[in-house]
């Protein structure tokens, strides 16, 4: 079973805080007057321009296993591989906020406003990136209605060009969920137009489905650690 979501742009408006964070500005200090002047222009922006929504499906572990083999390019060991077979529901998705904002950040360059459109990058990125969640909270609730869902279940997203997941992976994704529908494509390279968007498995389980032991070979390029924040926020 597939479903669409759509949600407003205020309600996927990111974190003022979160976004600084990945600009790395200080929080809670005063930041020059020019640049409290950009994020406000930017998230004014994001809000008339966002058009967010997401594309979910069902998915059993076994027609998951080849879609995540994808094209035989991930890393010879993964978290997935270890989390999927301990999950009770897997969910595809494919979240977007829409072409008006890549179109916004392309003009903004072109006509020569780089801080402002790098600032608009910024948003769109976190709003994206949060979208993924709230598809998550989408499939709890569905799950909730349906009472299907366990007490203690918890979600979590996992992206390709994450983790061992190769980015390639997408291409067995979209062949099975479809996002054209929401205006969701892949190039040849793999990467989705518009580009802020986001796809990837939602894995539903208890918390301890989601823990992993981050010492897999590409770990040790990894910037973020993110799975460290993942594993304590389900806890
Ligand atoms: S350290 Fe990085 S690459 Fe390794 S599992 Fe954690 S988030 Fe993934």
């Amino acid at each position: 079973m597939k479903w669409t979501v759509e949600w407003t742009a205020a309600a996927s408006t990111p974190d003022w805080n979160q976004v600084l964070r990945s600009q790395g500005l200080p929080e809670g200090e005063a930041l020059p007057t020019r640049l409290v002047g950009l994020v406000d222009a930017a998230f004014e922006r994001y809000l008339a321009l966002a058009e967010p929504r997401a594309i979910l499906g069902f998915v059993e572990p076994d027609v998951f296993a080849g879609i995540y083999r994808g094209e035989g390019l991930n890393s010879h060991e993964t978290p997935l591989e270890s989390i999927v077979p301990r999950a009770s529901r897997l969910a595809l998705f494919v979240a977007t906020v829409g072409q008006r904002l890549s179109a916004e950040i392309g003009d903004l360059f072109a006509r020569h406003q780089p801080a402002a459109g790098y600032m608009l990058d910024a948003v769109a990125s976190e709003a994206a990136d949060g979208l993924a969640y709230a598809a998550g909270r989408e499939l709890l609730a569905r799950l909730q209605d349906a009472g299907e869902l366990a007490n203690g279940a918890r979600v979590l997203p996992y992206s390709p060009g994450y983790c061992g997941w190769h980015v390639s992976g997408q291409r067995k994704l979209f062949a099975f969920l479809g996002p054209e529908t929401i205006g969701v494509t892949l190039n040849q390279s793999c990467l989705m137009q518009p580009l802020k968007s986001v796809s990837g498995v939602l894995v539903v389980g208890d918390s301890a489905t989601h823990r992993v032991h981050p010492t897999y070979s590409f770990c040790d390029h990894c910037g973020t650690k993110q799975c460290r924040e993942r594993m304590a926020s389900v806890k």
